[in-house]
């Protein structure tokens, strides 16, 4: 099997001037906390390197997590064409070689572990930067002796989860068959970034496929779905796809669906006609975020976890104390 490369957040701001560009990765940022978006925007216009660097843990100061994300994440990718090359019919119908499928993605893992390392470490300099990097996550995190240690640590706990990762194939491959599969092993595009100049919006969803004849979305998730159905944040994200898509390939050719891979349980979503709209008013909020006005609205649920709170959160608490009574 081919080799993909391991993915990273894509450079997707690089047409003309980066800074009047909006992503579909800020769009997401936006999901999780209009005010976490217009912190790390500031942050990253003012230190860029130190942005990257700290946004790398950001939200995930444990860097096992953080390894573990990228690899399965990269499973994913790999896993539709994987489950194809050990299927098969017979006279009683469809089979898989769960077996050989769990031995390639055991030697999926290891050879995603040297390239993992090979991409924290590209020579024998950068392995003494590395090991004061390590030192330094260490000390916020607890986690782990030095970044390979982490590495080797995710990819056990990855190890440990391909019986979950087996079950939610087999529960796919008995609500869709293969033709979901398929699609995903042959996509139109993959990780391509779109643009889509009137709306100033650009994004690269992890793959486009041709199903029912329509360009659909295919987007990658590490964590689990919801009970039933779309998480509504990856409706949302799903929608600004489509949006691009739509201009890119033109309307009558794309789907108002999508197929969400939530750590290989697939599921198809369906974006609603207000989907587009949210996309569109969030487009306008994050530009005027982007121009420096502070958004009012916030999710606290994410506070305890954030490191902007010093910047945020006196006001957050003077807030609840109006509501509680109670001071800061
Ligand atoms: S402290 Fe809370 S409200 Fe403020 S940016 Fe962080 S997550 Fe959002």
């Amino acid at each position: 099997m081919k080799m993909m490369k391991m993915m990273k957040q894509p450079n997707i701001l690089k047409p003309e001037n980066k800074n009047e560009y909006i992503s579909v990765f800020d769009l997401k940022t936006w999901m999780i906390c209009p005010r976490l978006f217009f912190f790390q925007n500031s942050h990253r216009e003012k230190n860029k390197t130190e942005w990257e660097e700290k946004n790398k843990y950001f939200f995930q100061k444990d860097p096992v997590r953080f390894f573990e994300n990228e690899i399965l994440r990269e499973i994913l990718f790999c896993l539709p064409e994987m489950i194809l090359e050990n299927a098969g019919e017979q006279e009683n119908g469809t089979w898989v070689d769960f077996a050989g499928l769990e031995n390639k993605i055991r030697q999926l893992i290891e050879d995603l572990r040297e390239e993992m390392k090979l991409l924290e470490s590209e020579n024998p300099d950068e392995i003494k930067k590395d090991e004061i990097k390590a030192d330094e996550i260490k000390k916020e995190s607890g986690a782990g002796n030095n970044i390979f240690a982490a590495i080797d640590d995710a990819c056990a706990e990855i190890v440990r989860k391909i019986p979950i990762l087996i079950q939610n194939i087999s529960k796919t491959i008995e609500t869709y068959g293969f033709d979901l599969y398929e699609a995903a092993a042959n996509p139109v595009k993959s990780e391509h970034v779109f643009y889509f100049q009137k709306i100033n919006l650009a994004g690269a969803p992890h793959k486009v496929v041709l199903w029912k004849e329509k360009m659909v979305p295919y987007l990658l998730k590490t964590s689990a779905p919801p009970q039933n159905g779309i998480w509504e944040k990856d409706r949302i994200a799903a929608a600004a796809y489509i949006l691009i898509l739509e201009h890119e390939f033109k309307k009558e050719n794309v789907a108002d669906s999508f197929i969400m891979d939530y750590a290989g349980e697939l599921r198809i979503g369906r974006i609603r006609p207000q989907d587009k709209k949210i996309v569109f008013r969030t487009l306008r909020q994050i530009k005027e975020a982007k121009n420096g006005k502070m958004p009012g609205e916030k999710n606290i649920l994410f506070c305890p976890n954030c490191r902007f709170q010093e910047n945020c959160r006196p006001k957050l608490v003077s807030i609840l104390s109006r509501f509680w009574g109670k001071g800061e």
